[in-house]
């Protein structure tokens, strides 16, 4: 089958830089096994199980580690009170904080400094957004579909933040029906991430020349989310696969050539053994 790949695929610097810290913190920091990531690093199986195996603990709970433990704090950061209480109970921290999720919460905290009501656009239960919204006290959070006059304040000064992985057409859909609330002012601060936004552009483009898209990355990856979501706003058959297990013959069939793209927590191994299965498939068989 003829495969064709989306020019901007894949990693983020972002994630290379988490990648490399934890790789590095293993090396010096875990001679004696007490190295441990809070979640995630990122959110690849592939890669977290390959830290796993290099000796990369889990945990989802602070209060557990032990004194003199190393504590990594993954790409989509962490509130406040996690440094704090890692401080207080002398745990060593690697931040691995994306520096653009990093800027978000430091917009927060501007915008609340400033006087602003915080509205950040984006889904309640992603540890991103968990994290910047801890920046600043009582923060609204919403995402297409909940009830806006339920939780947009009625005459506020708002000051909008979005999840960096969220596509600007969707912010820009979401910032429309804030406006249309009564609000006294409102300051729109852009922390969408660039790189997310190539890899957007890439995908959208491809789709004007293949006749069946597959996103590469994590079911909970936000970004490959994105991805899958605006190939198939494009109309396109598409299907959102963590890798080649995934794959069905029935996805190809009929079909002439494929496009394939990539989140940005996917790494470059798993793109290429899915494009090299895919070109030995062929879908008149
Ligand atoms: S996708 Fe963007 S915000 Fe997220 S880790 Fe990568 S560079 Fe940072």
């Amino acid at each position: 089958m003829e495969v064709r790949l989306a020019t901007t695929r894949g990693f983020c610097f972002g994630v290379e830089d988490a990648i490399e810290l934890a790789e590095n913190a293993l090396e010096n920091d875990n001679a004696n096994g007490r190295l441990v990531a809070l979640g995630p690093v990122i959110h690849n199986k592939t890669v977290v199980q390959q830290l796993e195996e290099k000796g990369l603990n889990q945990s989802g709970d602070i209060e557990k580690l032990e004194e003199g433990t190393t504590v990594l704090i993954r790409s989509h950061g962490a509130p406040p009170e996690t440094f704090k209480r890692a401080a207080e109970r002398k745990l060593n921290i690697v931040d691995a904080t994306c520096i653009l999720v990093k800027r978000a919460q430091d917009v927060v905290k501007q915008l609340h400094e400033e006087g602003y009501k915080v509205v950040m656009i984006g889904d309640p239960n992603h540890p991103e957004v968990k994290g910047v919204i801890a920046y600043a006290p009582d923060v609204v959070v919403f995402d297409k579909g909940d009830d806006l006059e339920a939780v947009i304040p009625y005459r506020e000064r708002l000051g909008i933040v979005a999840q960096t992985t969220h596509a600007p057409d969707h912010v820009a859909e979401m910032i429309a029906e804030i406006a249309k609330r009564p609000f006294r002012e409102m300051k729109i601060v852009n922390t969408l991430c660039l790189e997310v936004l190539r890899r957007q552009e890439a995908a959208v483009a491809l789709c004007e020349e293949v006749d069946v898209m597959f996103v590469l990355g994590g079911l909970h990856s936000a970004n490959t989310r994105e991805l899958a979501r605006l190939c198939k706003q494009e109309g396109m058959d598409t299907y959102h696969l963590e890798g080649w297990d995934g794959f069905e013959t029935s996805m190809a069939a009929g079909k002439r050539i494929a496009g394939v793209t990539a989140g940005a927590s996917t790494p470059e191994s798993v793109i290429s053994g899915f494009v090299k299965e895919l070109r030995t498939y062929d879908p008149s068989a």
